[in-house]
């Protein structure tokens, strides 16, 4: 339950719903993440796609009213047990819906693993989706399997991932350390790989020509997996990008500000929705993307609750970017991404490679920057950095979960970093070329007779059969 996983949940929702005229879905969630998320999908009576609730027991958890997805409590990490304790409250409420609205099948997300549970013994088939890509998925596997911190020398710094296709190395230290992390962490991944071998199978928000090598490995002998790739899910909101449907993020002022920009001279700087960073982070940030002189819009993240009252911003910053041309935008809470990444004006993504930040980026043609932090968000800058050759390393090297505890980048490799890909040199050339082609590729694999559109059906087709409502038609 956080905006990363729910919005392509929604995504994929309207997907389904709007691929076959016998597919209908309803999307199950809790009363304030409807206000803050659902929104972005039109539910109205005449829609395919219904809305079913239930509570949120928040204050039986000890959590502030509305605290009801893991962003809401994102400087609070005190708070987390109290959150994972309601998520767990709502297995009952889980099994009394489903009981009333009978679904044929139930698509979930990994992070809840317990629904497996409930769906067995209700006899529903379940599909779940991990909110990631087949090469993360496969590389956890394989890591997970590996276990490098066990198995290598104690001096060995880096590693070459084993068993791929690619020349893909990482330091040990940008690899979750099992033992370190703890048992509710071990515990919580060996319940999602047990809801992952209970379950139907596994959808993915990718697409083939992204990752051709790790959709085989994940379906393989090798991982034997079933899996459907039907995205990028994201794409489906195209509607909303190219402006055929009105939308209240169209009015944001940063988009009038984007408007009067040079076509590709802007980079965009977001670290999706889960990020918070120390007060000393976010000032060296600022005098990167200051020296590197070009035009930037930057979301800011929460900062830790230790720096909360600490004045980071490098003086005179904000006053000075905003006179000398114009030069950057600052954004303070939710930015309308889709819209920006697509808009002529942005020609650069730095990012904290979260899937879906990640294949955005692709889908809007746009080379990265890429500042991983924790979860599979290594794996996912390999892959841009190493396999598509379509990014550049701002150069983190440590998997931090508490975010004051992470190593600064300082500002000069940030510069660094932005002009190599903002610049004009033959390599930042390359990279816009690959990535624009791969944008194309994402766009045609969501089209009629596209492969993620096959796939799409096909797995519709099966799951009618599965669930014998063909026969009704
Ligand atoms: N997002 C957005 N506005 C923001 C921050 C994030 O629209 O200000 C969206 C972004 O487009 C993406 C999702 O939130 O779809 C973030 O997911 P991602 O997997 O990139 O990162 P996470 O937030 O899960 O770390």
């Amino acid at each position: 339950m956080a905006p990363g996983h729910m919005l392509p949940m929604l995504n994929m929702a309207k997907l389904f719903a709007c691929h076959d005229h016998r597919v209908r879905a309803t999307i199950l969630t809790t009363p304030a993440n409807v206000t803050t998320l659902v929104k972005t999908i039109t539910i109205n009576s005449n829609s395919k796609i219904e809305l079913a609730l239930i509570p949120f027991p928040s204050t039986a958890a000890g959590l502030p009213l509305g605290c009801e997805n893991l962003a809401t409590i994102l400087s609070h990490d005190d708070l987390i047990p109290n959150f994972i304790q309601a998520v767990s409250m709502l297995t009952q409420p889980f099994e009394q819906i489903l009981k009333e609205l009978q679904p044929n099948v139930i698509i979930t997300d990994a992070f809840i693993p317990w629904t497996i549970d409930i769906t067995s013994k209700l006899r529903i088939p379940q599909i779940i989706s991990h909110g990631t890509g087949f090469f993360p998925l496969c590389l956890s596997d394989i890591i997970a399997n590996y276990n490098p911190h066990e198995t290598l020398p104690a001096e060995t710094m880096s590693f070459l991932v084993p068993g791929i296709p690619h020349r893909v190395e990482l330091l040990k230290t940008q690899v979750l350390d099992i033992m370190k992390a703890g048992k509710p962490m071990l515990d919580l991944l060996l319940k999602i790989k047990d809801t992952e071998s209970r379950s139907y199978g596994v959808v993915v928000n990718s697409f083939y020509e992204l990752e051709p090598d790790y959709v085989q490995h994940y379906r393989s002998t090798v991982m034997g997996r079933r899996a459907w790739h039907v995205g990028p899910v994201s794409l489906c909101n195209e509607d909303v990008i190219n402006g055929a449907s009105a939308t209240a993020d169209k009015d944001h002022e940063c988009l009038r500000w984007l408007d009067k920009k040079q076509p590709g001279s802007v980079l965009y700087v977001c670290f999706g929705s889960m990020c918070v960073f120390t007060g000393e982070q976010l000032r060296e940030i600022a005098l990167g993307l200051e020296a590197s002189n070009h035009a930037f819009i930057w979301v800011v993240p929460k900062v830790v609750k230790r720096d909360e009252d600490m004045d980071w911003m490098p003086e005179g910053f904000e006053g000075r970017i905003n006179i000398e041309g114009k030069k950057g935008f600052i954004i303070r809470g939710w930015a309308p991404q889709l819209l920006i990444l697509n808009h002529k004006a942005v020609g650069g993504f730095m990012t904290h490679c979260g899937w879906n930040s990640t294949l955005e980026g692709v889908c809007a043609g746009l080379p990265m920057i890429t500042w991983p932090l924790f979860a599979e968000q290594f794996y996912n800058e390999r892959l841009v950095v190493d396999v598509l050759k379509i990014g550049v390393a701002v150069g983190t090297k440590e998997y931090v979960m508490k975010h004051e505890d992470r190593p600064l980048i300082h500002g000069i490799d940030i510069e660094r970093a932005v002009n190599c890909v903002m610049g004009g040199g033959e390599e930042a050339e390359a990279m816009r070329k690959r990535v624009r082609e791969l944008g194309e590729m994402a766009k045609s694999a969501v089209m009629e007779d596209g492969s993620s559109y096959t796939e799409l059906t096909r797995l519709i087709n099966e799951l009618l059969l599965l669930t014998g409502k063909h026969t009704q038609q």
